[in-house]
């Protein structure tokens, strides 16, 4: 126990030490934590060559629904730090993950679907964690088991869900024209695939429509990053009198908003039309014509060749009737995330005592997105550790974000944030350099690059090798 108080010491001046310095290029800076935290087990035992820490749980199982990015990760430090002692069992329909994460670059052809996907192997080869194939549908929170599709069910001492989000019926649109002809592609798969398909067929002067809805919804510089991607690619193509039309649900761009309405008015200006503030969005899958309502109140017809709905999303299972809402566990006001305590990621749900939920799923105050998922589940690992050796979680939990948004084939920012815990909130809010969530009574902000360049894009590479080898390896 004492042996994972120091460690946790050690992480947070580490993490703050990496705030003060800013973004290093390709750093994943908590990476760091898990492996110094590995290695001071190692160095004070001697012995110890096993990844794993030795420590005074036993018996004790962890089920993990889900290995995305948080999923993966929370499964691998749960081992890490756990211990052999502390079984955890990680639940998954899908064989091989596929990266959301660089999934706009599939769009311009510089990237493979195939090149996006990882194996969880290691998890199990490396960690010992358990794998089960199969998909949650149900948690019963008396009897602490879940249950699976396929009838059975698994029982825990502590339940981490990790199921990221699902996608709402949303302008008209169903699944299936999600999945046949109108993709939305904010998860990285075949609606990646079908989308680039589509871009490839335009033909000059043809207008390509996406929509972003209101936050909070997954990755908030990624649709500004879309867009940009997909008008470098029709001008490079020969296709620079196509449109790009962006219908924004909400009143301006909701993340690095001076890169991108820099490139919007300067670099892309002649093929992207961005439009703030709009209502009433409907979309016929079938003919690709969009109706929307402006600003001041007036309808508006576009006659698209791509329609790219990047619809509202929500916590999988949140949806009326769903197995995360038959649990109660969307405890937000609108029913669509579930509210934790940002200490543990245990949920703030009475009578849900154990169970805990981290990445998009849940809500924390921090950004929905992979960087930010990886975080959060070394957080609740940390504290799933602390709390089953009969300590407390960490009462001043850090946690940082990265994110690099490519502007053109070869170009790209950044957007980096250290987020510190408020306790009058309670809450995880942005800190600035020095750790303070507030200065001189003005809150503190994310950081962007100051400019677009290929630097940045290189350093997004090794940034996000570095973060996947994290979180899956
Ligand atoms: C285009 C795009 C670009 C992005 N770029 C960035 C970026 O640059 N930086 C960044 O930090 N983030 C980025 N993101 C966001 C990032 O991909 C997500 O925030 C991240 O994947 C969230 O992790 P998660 O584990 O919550 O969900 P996911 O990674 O989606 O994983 C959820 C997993 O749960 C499984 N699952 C679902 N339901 C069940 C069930 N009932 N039972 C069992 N398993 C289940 C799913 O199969 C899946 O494997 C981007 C997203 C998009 C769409």
């Amino acid at each position: 126990m004492k042996k994972i108080q120091i460690s946790g010491e050690l992480s947070r001046r580490q993490w703050m030490g990496v705030a003060a310095g800013g973004l290093v290029a390709g750093l994943v800076p908590f990476a760091g934590w898990a492996d110094n935290r590995n290695m001071t087990v190692v160095n004070r035992r001697q012995t110890v060559t096993s990844p794993l820490a030795i420590t005074a749980i036993t018996g004790k199982k962890v089920v993990v629904v889900g290995a995305g990015m948080a999923g993966m990760t929370a499964a691998k430090y749960l081992r890490m730090w756990g211990g052999k002692g502390l079984e955890v069992t990680l639940v998954e329909p899908d064989a091989l993950y596929t990266s959301s994460i660089m999934s706009n670059l599939v769009l311009n052809g510089s990237r493979t679907i195939a090149g996006l996907q990882f194996s969880r192997d290691t998890l199990t080869q490396r960690y010992g964690v358990v794998r089960k194939a199969g998909t949650v549908v149900s948690v019963n929170r008396s009897a602490k088991t879940v249950g699976l599709a396929d009838g059975s069910s698994l029982p825990y001492d502590r339940l981490v869900l990790a199921p990221g989000v699902s996608f709402d019926n949303a302008y008209g649109l169903t699944q299936t024209d999600y999945n046949t002809r109108t993709p939305h592609a904010w998860r990285g798969g075949a609606q990646t695939t079908l989308l680039r398909q589509q871009i490839t067929t335009m033909q000059n002067g043809e207008i390509f429509v996406m929509t972003i809805p209101k936050a909070p919804y997954r990755c908030p510089p990624g649709p500004y990053e879309r867009a940009c991607v997909v008008a470098d690619h029709l001008k490079t193509s020969g296709r620079g009198n196509c449109q790009v039309i962006v219908l924004d649900e909400n009143p301006n761009v909701q993340a690095e908003r001076h890169t991108f309405e820099t490139a919007f008015t300067g670099l892309h200006a002649s093929v992207i039309r961005y439009i703030p503030n709009v209502t009433g969005i409907q979309i016929d899958p079938a003919s690709k014509v969009v109706t929307y309502v402006d600003a001041v109140g007036g309808t508006q017809v576009i006659n698209a060749k791509v329609v790219n709905p990047i619809v509202p999303h929500r916590a999988v299972g949140s949806e009326t009737g769903g197995w995360l809402a038959q649990a109660g566990l969307n405890n937000s006001a609108d029913g669509r995330w579930a509210m934790v305590n940002v200490l543990s990621y245990e949920s703030t749900l009475l009578g849900a005592e154990g169970i805990h939920i981290i990445g998009d799923a849940s809500s924390c105050g921090m950004p929905k997105a992979g960087h930010v998922a990886n975080q959060e589940a070394k957080i609740c690992a940390d504290a799933i550790v602390r709390l089953m050796t009969g300590a407390q979680p960490d009462a001043q939990p850090v946690a940082n974000s990265a994110c690099y948004s490519p502007i053109t084939a070869n170009s790209a920012s950044w957007l980096t944030a250290v987020y510190q815990y408020d306790p009058t909130d309670r809450r995880m809010k942005v800190a600035n350099s020095g750790g303070q969530i507030m200065v001189n009574g003005v809150a503190a902000t994310a950081t962007e690059a100051a400019s677009v360049s290929q630097e940045n894009f290189k350093d997004m590479g090794t940034w996000f090798t570095t973060l996947m080898k994290d979180t899956a390896a």
